[in-house]
């Protein structure tokens, strides 16, 4: 046998971004005790690079918004695939959680009279996204870790883990090794909660850090989990183009909010050539209209630019294929017009995009006050992910929780800017207090030594061939192959191409080969990493061959149109006792009258 130790927990929350650290937050405060793991340093999950804001219907800015306009915006937005109790909850709940923030010490940039301020932002009707400039996310994140750590949960840093334990039917612990020495560690938990993110590292275009390798997607289901939705993958539609290094760091919709414009190579302001009939009358239908709405006139409508993001994606993709496109690959964002309509445009640009104004500087020798950026779509955010309940956020596995970007049902067919901070800590809040409750009412499982050694065995496996392929280059060969295969624009033939390659794919990281010892391996932590994006993968691929149509972030090039029939269903996506991927269309549950009545008299 292998040595390890074993540590226990009543709630083991694995991922310390804003769902994880909400949720750890939630169980102490219900006086259970926690562990949180996380891949990186504590406060450096993606939810530090969040940018533009936070949604929540406070209606500081305009007081026509309320928590029925956040929810009908996101049903529109998710082309009503959504979770509808989950998006019920989401809008009522957010405005407090928002709030809360504050009372532990956010800092939130301010309206004239000290309220927080709020920004406009793609698919929200009123100005709804509270924001710390465009570093939102630190601001979260810092709050949510003071506030966390004095509750006393134990926090393991630069830990992965590589399997989920079960006791029968339920979850009873979770097993993986410390990055840094490679040793390995047990952990036994009454409840165990997912917040690990998402799966943007299957792309190689893409604004997710290395971290998201679609861990807690891949846990889930090989613990028997539904996943669901996991063919609509947000594709944002503006990552930096140039320089090559930098290709898919996110340029955020922040820019657009405050009056940036979308250009082709003619000068020409392509978005309103596409304005799709569901938002037609929300949208100007003139440049000045538009802009007056980013100032803040309230009887102005939107700029097509604030459309949502699989649409703008898509016309940004049709410039580029028509051969409109700007000198590398992308199209044109341009702030620095606004000089036309303020004086002291450039000191508001740098106020407002401050770190939008130093990641050009820096990485692409360009002053956004005085030019516009080369951009273009860049894989951004799952909305597909693990099923949970909308109220407890438990999974369909007893004692498996999760919240955040591994989590689905909140957004449906794609997610509006803003709502996944907000998700963050009204679903983790909730999971964090549902996974307390659970762990009060069950004890301890029995962990069996036979999987931990056979997760072992496997773990290590890479170590002991001679020879075998390197496992980066394997990754890097998914990525580039998910993406010109199962990207923004699918077929048919092209997605049964993709799931012949990841055949492939996976004969090949069955047999990567790893030199060196376990401390600090990152060749190492790759061939693991590898196990989890081939399965996300898969199901991506799997979910988008089977719908049949395009609606939301999924386009098919050969089913260009919404289908009424596919509007009934999602997809779920399961493990078989065989340990083949099965896929089932599960019918959406009716919606509740009062909230169907609100979706109509807000159409
Ligand atoms: C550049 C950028 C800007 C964005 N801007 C906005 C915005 O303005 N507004 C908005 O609403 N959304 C925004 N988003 C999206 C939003 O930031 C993310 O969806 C959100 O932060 C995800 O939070 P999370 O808590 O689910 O996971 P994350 O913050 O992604 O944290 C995941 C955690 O899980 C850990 N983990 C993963 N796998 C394992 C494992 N196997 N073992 C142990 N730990 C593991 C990681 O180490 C990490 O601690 C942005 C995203 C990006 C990339």
């Amino acid at each position: 046998m292998t040595n390890y130790d074993t540590l226990d927990y009543d709630v083991l929350v694995i991922g310390a971004g804003g769902a994880g650290l909400r949720a750890a937050i939630e169980s102490s405060a219900h006086g259970v005790s926690v562990g949180l793991i996380c891949k990186s340093l504590l406060g450096k999950a993606h939810t530090v690079m969040a940018e533009g804001g936070v949604a929540a219907a406070l209606s500081n800015v305009d007081e026509r918004d309320n928590w029925k306009v956040h929810f009908t915006d996101t049903m529109r937005g998710g082309q009503y695939l959504n979770n509808w109790r989950m998006a019920e909850l989401h809008a009522k709940e957010a405005p407090e959680r928002v709030r809360e923030l504050e009372r532990w010490g956010a800092l939130f940039d301010r309206t004239k009279d000290g309220k927080i301020l709020q920004r406009n932002f793609g698919g929200h009707k009123y100005p709804r996204l509270a924001h710390v400039g465009d570093r939102t996310g630190l601001e979260m994140i810092r709050t949510l870790q003071d506030h966390g750590i004095h509750l006393g949960m134990q926090v393991h840093m630069e830990f992965t883990i590589i399997t989920l334990l079960k006791d029968g039917d339920r979850v009873v612990g979770a097993f993986g090794y410390d990055r840094e020495r490679g040793r390995f560690k047990v952990f036994r938990a009454k409840a165990v909660v997912l917040a690990t993110g998402g799966v943007g590292r299957a792309y190689k275009i893409s604004s997710n850090s290395w971290e998201y390798t679609g861990d807690g997607h891949a846990l889930a289901y090989q613990a028997g989990a539904d996943l669901i939705d996991m063919e609509f993958l947000q594709f944002h539609p503006t990552g930096m183009v140039w320089p090559p290094s930098v290709q898919g760091i996110l340029v955020t919709e922040g820019v657009r909010g405050e009056g940036g414009i979308l250009l082709n190579k003619e000068g020409h302001r392509f978005m309103f050539d596409d304005i799709p009939d569901l938002y037609r009358n929300q949208t100007a239908d003139n440049e000045e209209e538009g802009w007056r709405y980013t100032q803040g006139d309230r009887q102005a409508r939107r700029p097509p630019e604030l459309l949502t993001r699989d649409h703008v994606a898509r016309c940004i993709v049709r410039e580029i294929k028509a051969g409109r496109g700007s000198p590398h690959g992308g199209v044109f964002l341009d702030i620095s017009w606004i000089k036309e309509k303020i004086p002291n445009a450039a000191d508001l640009i740098r106020k407002k995009l401050p770190s939008m104004y130093h990641q050009f500087i820096k990485l692409a020798d360009i002053d956004i006050t005085k030019e516009p950026m080369e951009v273009g779509p860049t894989t951004h955010y799952m909305m597909g992910g693990i099923k949970v309940d909308a109220d407890t956020q438990m999974s369909t596995v007893p004692g498996l929780f999760a919240a955040g970007e591994c989590a689905a049902g909140l957004h449906g067919a794609n997610r509006l800017g803003g709502n996944s901070l907000s998700d963050l800590i009204v679903f983790g809040k909730r999971a964090g207090e549902h996974a307390a409750i659970f762990a009060k009412q069950n004890g301890y499982g029995t962990i069996d030594d036979e999987a931990i050694q056979s997760a072992v065995n496997q773990s290590v496996a890479a170590f002991e061939r001679t020879e075998g392929d390197n496992p980066f280059q394997v990754q890097f060969d998914l990525q580039e192959m998910m993406q010109d295969l199962v990207g923004i624009v699918r077929t048919e033939e092209e997605m049964l191409q993709a799931q012949a390659a990841l055949g492939r794919l996976r004969d090949r990281a069955a047999r990567v080969r790893v030199i060196g010892n376990r401390e600090y391996n990152s060749g190492w932590h790759t061939a693991l990493d590898l196990q989890n994006l081939l399965t996300v993968s898969e199901a991506i691929t799997l979910a988008a061959l089977h719908r049949k149509e395009s609606r939301g972030a999924h386009f098919r090039d050969d089913y260009p149109n919404k289908e009424a029939a596919y509007g009934a269903f999602n997809l779920v996506i399961r493990k078989e006792s065989d340990g083949q991927m099965d896929i089932q269309q599960q019918a959406i549950q009716q919606i509740r009258p009062d909230l169907q009545q609100i979706i109509e008299e807000m159409k």
